[in-house]
């Protein structure tokens, strides 16, 4: 039965385009769960509600450019990344107000120890690249072919995060107005994830009829100029800079990276994200704004109650805490129960923390300037159920842990919010086994959800 349905399952799936480059770069269909995850309809309203509220709070730290450098400045020291990053950021002026969000907030759900209920808790806020819009829309398609005569198919949410972000991107070209105008998608020269790129990009020209042109940093360096603020590239105008690379190190091999990174700041195109919003998406500062009064100064008491009852503990390296009725530092607590936290250095991407003994020597062989490039999250006690995992034609019958990212577009002008909405889901299934979750990084398959009652 499973083999009939793994058949079908890719055949759906190359012909609707849900397909990646592997490790070797052969076509082959997206790794792909085939069983949804189900999730209490509660869960999924109290989700979709807390998208505008992060759009919201993330605007108004990005805008404190104060607040990041006072937060980035230790761990720039010791991580030239971030002091990359904080440089163009401190020293170029903010050439554009337009602001456009897209983003991805991602959590893991957990039950309340002794009760039936499910809370979700954030692992963390995609501000750079959030990836699989295209896909996942693709994928609840092909599960509702699948499902068809089973009571899954009926209770499939529908999801098509794509449309919105489009529609997002050409609401803020038509701001933007230049008869010239495209979209610059900045891209790494090797991208397994095409397709999820090259999905939304079509759906802007058919639906909007705005160009795209895709070019790597070092591209930029090479052929981008301004000309009257505007940036320039091929001859057309950049209204929209969308990073889906420049997320990671290796994505600035050079200094000419580097300097199509500051080119891009400095001219008129809005960017997604610009320098300030990538940073405030770093982990450092999720573990800051996991401080009350911290939290307290970029939105009201009753948003920051519902934001923060989606955190787990987050904390310095150095910070004294308590745990199983101990008090020391978070490290030393970490070495002593290691399953208990997580440790995270300011990355994205996956591949990057570190668990378990690993986690250990890490932190051992940390000095203390090290220390402030990273933070230890408490481990998050994931619900696990039972899944079934296709990938490159292999299935795997699992435990699995599912873990569910809201895509939010926030348009803006300065303080000002234009539009700021939930527009659908990326869920991610991994075996419960595994650690780490990133379906590029190929530890997890996309997934799509159901609601129970
Ligand atoms: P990245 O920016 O590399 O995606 P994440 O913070 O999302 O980093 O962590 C990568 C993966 O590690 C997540 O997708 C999740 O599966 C797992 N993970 C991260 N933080 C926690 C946590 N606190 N508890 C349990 N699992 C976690
Ligand atoms: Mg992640």
């Amino acid at each position: 039965m499973t083999s009939i349905l793994l058949q079908e399952a890719i055949d759906y799936a190359l012909t609707n385009s849900l397909i990646k480059f592997n490790t070797k770069f052969e076509l082959v269909h997206a790794p792909l769960a085939l069983a949804p995850y189900r999730l209490p309809s509660q869960v999924y309203e109290h989700l979709v509600v807390l998208t505008p509220l992060f759009n919201q709070l993330m605007l108004h730290v990005a805008l404190d450019g104060d607040f990041l450098t006072e937060h980035l400045t230790q761990a720039s020291q010791t991580d030239p990344f971030i002091a990359g990053l904080l440089a163009i950021h401190q020293e170029t002026p903010n050439t554009q107000s337009l602001q456009l969000m897209i983003n991805r907030n991602d959590y893991l759900l957990t039950q309340h120890f002794g009760t039936s209920e499910v809370l979700p808790k954030q692992v963390e806020f995609n501000t750079i690249s959030a990836s699989y819009p295209f896909l996942i829309s693709r994928l609840t398609r092909l599960h509702q072919f699948l499902f068809r005569n089973h009571e899954w198919g009926k209770r499939l949410v529908e999801n098509d995060p794509i449309s919105g972000i489009v529609a997002g991107i050409a609401e803020m070209v038509g701001r933007y107005d230049h008869p010239k105008a495209c979209l610059l998608t900045i891209v790494q020269l090797h991208e397994q994830n095409i397709f999820d790129q090259r999905g939304g990009e079509y759906q802007l020209w058919h639906q909007y009829q705005i160009p795209t042109i895709r070019m790597t940093l070092e591209e930029v360096a090479e052929e981008g100029f301004l000309r009257e603020g505007h940036l320039i590239v091929r001859d057309q105008v950049a209204a929209i800079t969308y990073f889906r690379a420049g997320y990671t190190p290796d994505d600035y091999p050079s200094a000419e990276a580097w300097k199509a990174r500051r080119l891009i700041e400095t001219s008129s195109t809005i960017d997604v994200p610009n320098t300030a919003m990538q940073l405030a998406g770093m982990k450092k500062i999720q573990q800051v704004l996991g401080v009350p009064e911290i939290l307290r100064r970029f939105v009201n008491a009753t948003t920051a109650e519902q934001i923060e009852a989606t955190f787990v503990g987050l904390h310095l390296l150095d910070e004294m805490v308590e745990n199983e009725g101990l008090t020391d530092s978070a490290m030393t607590l970490a070495c002593r129960f290691p399953s208990h936290y997580v440790l995270k250095p300011q990355r994205e991407g996956g591949g990057n923390n570190f668990y378990e003994q690993e986690m250990v020597e890490v932190l051992k062989s940390m000095d203390w300037k090290e220390r402030h490039a990273y933070i230890l999250m408490e481990r998050i006690p994931a619900l696990q159920h039972p899944t079934v995992l296709a990938t490159e034609g292999k299935v795997q019958t699992t435990s699995g842990v599912s873990e569910i990212g809201r895509f939010g577009v926030c348009l803006s002008d300065g303080k000002e919010i234009l539009m700021n909405q939930d527009v659908g889901y990326l869920v991610r299934t991994k075996a419960a086994a595994q650690n780490e979750g990133g379906v590029s990084a190929g530890y997890a398959c996309l997934n799509t959800l159901c609601l129970d009652e």
